[in-house]
């Protein structure tokens, strides 16, 4: 019986091999079997790490050229007529970026990871067969080097909640239709070999809305179980506990559950059902979502917690989920401080973890030098972590009285008093015209950054280039004629980093990528330490902006709940602390901007939603924190001052509540796609804050004509009032071209003196 595995290995490689290679075959400079070589050599050398590194089974199918939901999709035959016709080769990644002929399959968030998936599209016309290629590929793959094996699926009630019909029905509908597939996969992979272990990750148990799937699980596994004596099937959830789902599965012949103990403690209370069941428990405590280094000793505490329940030799260890979540290897992080460094894991380390963790608690026969690791690595896991508790370079006393005393965190006035005050002095024009803050970022601008940041360009010429495009960009956006103007955030590589780079308390990685979709990766910085700001960190720019226009400049921050969401955050406070210490930073830059003579800010939460946790228990907290953060951020805001805040969500329906508790005075929204639909909740309720719905999609190069905007224009106003409404594109207009900009915001302003003349 295996001792220990992780859910899941990472696939884009430690250097981003794959992405690499995934972008030269798009781009048509390697073949399609080049890629293939490629990916195949990857995984052999994935897997060689885990066995090297002493993993008792090595996960296969967690590789995937952009998505395993997609890989799902492909090998259940749920293929979308409009991909029918692509040639085979092309299908898969048309199905993922679209083709000449096709739009792409919708991509959406991995619940509440920064992962995208691409959501399944099931249709009655469908009839799905089986597809097993890829799964008995990389099996044969990894045989033919020897190597114990676990395989990898995603389980048939995840991939049908996770899917969406066309039509709007209901998915679960073909529930029976697409579980006859994986009976037939299930089928034929039993018979490769005598025993043959396979994880299936059924992550929508851990969600509430698990309640309306319960009755499915039962029989689906029942049937799974029956199809042959050689699998061992092993149910997997993570990020939450999924205890109402435990206790089902538990009467059903799986082989074992694995069950996530970081960020689903609750999972401890099914322990008497699993011990009773005698099925083997796979306990996830390393944590697969962040990057600090396991605590040994209270992992071992954990363990024995549940081993006095669920006997030892129906223990598995294993990662909380799949360590997609977090970078490679500390290996490359050179330039780190050692210190600092010593406190990381990394996928690699977190399987070394993983190895030690198990040999500790197993207290297995080692050789003689395998002992004096493990007791080594104990020590200086203690070590390390100790350090950290006491660390000078964590904690921050003048921080910490600062949240502990906090008493003012909201704005004196309420909203129809400041409102009334900023009308009067800003004087601004129903249905105000506005960007949301970025505007091109051109090659020039992003090789001025790189290179200044490497000190190869001098501060002074850097200034220069920088007020050029201010300036450059102010003059536009007066020809265009716009009400509210922006600087164009050339400073900013990215909203989060900007910020992070200036707190102190902010950890950057060199080769800290992670997936975010595809062959996109993302680099989050790390909260360590209590945070706090040096130095104003946006004020010069700001001000510069303002100086070169008698128009009224909006400044531009990035939330507190947003940058918190975007990195890696500590975990030896709770998050909503380092959330409060966030929004102190914010809480000053706003107050220095006031004084600078700014009279509107606008501080973005476009990652708000994504930090809602999975079970509606803890959504409640979640908000009330994330609002008094952002509340509090804002709070140096006098009655005059105008607070913006911008969200990259069109769905407001289950969270217009929380929305206007945050008590912004205006809002801009990302509803251009949805035509006014989206907008009704604010009238439903009664919102009674400006808001400014975008008017046009950014994603696309396209540029909207002036009587689109203005039909848009007008269904707005069917919802809510002109003195309401702001008028402004979907998003920040970074990844669009010049031309493309200037043309649509003239289109834009053109729209909007057509309708306040109508
Ligand atoms: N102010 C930011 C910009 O315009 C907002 C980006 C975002 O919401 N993702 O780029
Ligand atoms: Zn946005």
């Amino acid at each position: 019986m295996p001792k220990n595995i992780i859910t899941g290995y990472p696939r884009i490689g430690e250097k981003r091999e794959l992405k690499f290679a995934l972008e030269d075959f798009w781009s048509q400079k390697i073949s399609f079997e080049k890629l293939e070589s490629i990916a195949k050599n990857l995984r052999k050398k994935h897997w060689k790490y885990q066995k090297y590194e002493g993993l008792d089974l090595i996960s296969i199918n967690d590789f995937s050229f952009y998505d395993t939901v997609l890989d799902t999709s492909v090998m259940l035959g749920a293929v979308p007529q409009r991909f029918q016709e692509e040639d085979k080769k092309d299908q898969y990644f048309a199905m993922a970026r679209g083709s000449k002929n096709a739009v792409a399959m919708e991509m959406t968030k991995w619940f509440n990871t920064n992962y995208h998936y691409i959501v399944p599209e099931l249709c009655a016309q469908d009839s799905y067969k089986l597809d097993a290629s890829k799964i008995l590929t990389e099996y044969a793959e990894a045989k033919e080097l020897g190597l114990p094996i676990k395989i990898n699926l995603l389980g048939p009630i995840s991939y049908v909640a996770l899917s969406k019909r066309t039509d709007g029905e209901d998915t679960f509908e073909f529930f029976n239709k697409i579980t006859a597939v994986y009976n037939e996969l299930l089928e034929v992979l039993s018979k490769l070999d005598d025993t043959v272990y396979i994880q299936i990750e059924e992550p929508v148990l851990s969600t509430d809305d698990n309640l309306k799937v319960l009755s499915l699980i039962k029989p689906t596994y029942d049937k799974f179980c029956s199809i042959s004596q050689n699998l061992k099937i092993i149910v997997s959830t993570y990020f939450e506990h999924s205890n109402e789902a435990t206790k089902i599965l538990v009467n059903t012949p799986i082989y074992g559950l694995g069950l996530d103990f970081v960020a689903g403690r609750e999972n401890l209370d099914t322990l008497e059902d699993i011990a009773t069941s005698s099925k083997k428990l796979i306990a996830g405590v390393v944590d697969g979502r962040n990057i600090w280094i396991n605590d040994f000793e209270a992992s071992l505490t954990l363990l024995k917690e549940i081993s006095s329940i669920v006997p030892k030799d129906n223990i598995i260890i294993s990662s909380s989920c799949s360590l997609l979540h977090v970078p490679y290897s500390l290996e490359h992080e050179v330039k780190m401080e050692s210190e600092i460094k010593s406190w990381l894991s990394y996928a690699n380390e977190k399987i070394i973890e993983v190895n030690i963790l198990s040999k500790l608690f197993f207290d297995v026969d080692v050789s003689h030098k395998d002992v004096i690791f493990i007791q080594e690595s104990l020590q200086k896991n203690k070590e390390a972590n100790d350090a950290r508790k006491i660390s000078n370079k964590i904690h921050d006393k003048k921080v910490q009285n600062r949240v502990k005393n906090n008493s003012k965190f909201e704005r004196t006035d309420s909203f129809e008093s400041r409102i009334k005050l900023q009308k009067e002095i800003l004087n601004y024009p129903d249905l105000a015209t506005t960007t949301i803050g970025s505007f091109p970022q051109t090659p020039e601008v992003r090789k001025s950054r790189s290179e200044f940041k490497k000190g190869l360009l001098s501060k002074t010429t850097y200034e220069k280039v920088m007020k050029e495009y201010i300036d450059n960009s102010i003059k536009i956006q007066e020809d265009i004629g716009l009400d509210i103007l922006v600087h164009g955030e050339p400073e900013r590589n990215d909203m989060v980093e900007y910020f992070g780079e200036q707190l102190d308390g902010y950890g950057f990685s060199q080769n800290g990528w992670v997936q975010s979709y595809g062959s996109r990766c993302v680099k989050p910085p790390f909260i360590y330490g209590d945070i706090s700001r040096p130095k104003p960190m946006t004020v010069e720019w700001i001000s510069y902006a303002q100086s070169k226009t008698k128009k009224i400049l909006k400044g531009m921050l990035t939330g507190p709940v947003t940058i918190l969401n975007w990195s890696f955050v500590r975990d030896d406070i709770p998050r909503n602390e380092v959330s409060e210490q966030i929004a102190y930073a914010i809480n000053d830059e706003i107050a220095d901007l006031q004084d600078a003579g700014i009279q509107i800010i606008q501080v973005d939460e476009a990652a708000f939603k994504e930090g809602y946790p999975l079970r509606k228990v803890n959504k409640e907290s979640y908000e009330k924190w994330a609002v008094d953060s952002f509340k509090l951020a804002v709070s140096s805001a006098d009655s005059r001052t105008q607070i913006h805040t911008h969200m990259c969500y069109s769905n407001f329906n289950d969270i217009i509540k929380t929305i206007n508790d945050m008590d912004a005075d205006v809002i801009t929204i990302e509803t251009a796609r949805s035509g006014n639909r989206l907008l009704k909740v604010f009238a439903d309720v009664g919102y009674e804050k400006e808001v400014g719905p975008g008017v046009y999609d950014i994603h696309s190069p396209r540029i909207p004509s002036v009587s689109e905007i203005k039909t848009q224009i007008n269904s707005l106003l069917e919802v809510l009032p002109k003195q309401q409404l702001w008028i402004n594109p979907d998003c920040g207009l970074k990844t669009r071209k010049y031309d493309e900009v200037v043309q649509s915001l003239k289109n834009m302003v053109e729209a909007v003196n057509l309708v306040r003349n109508q």
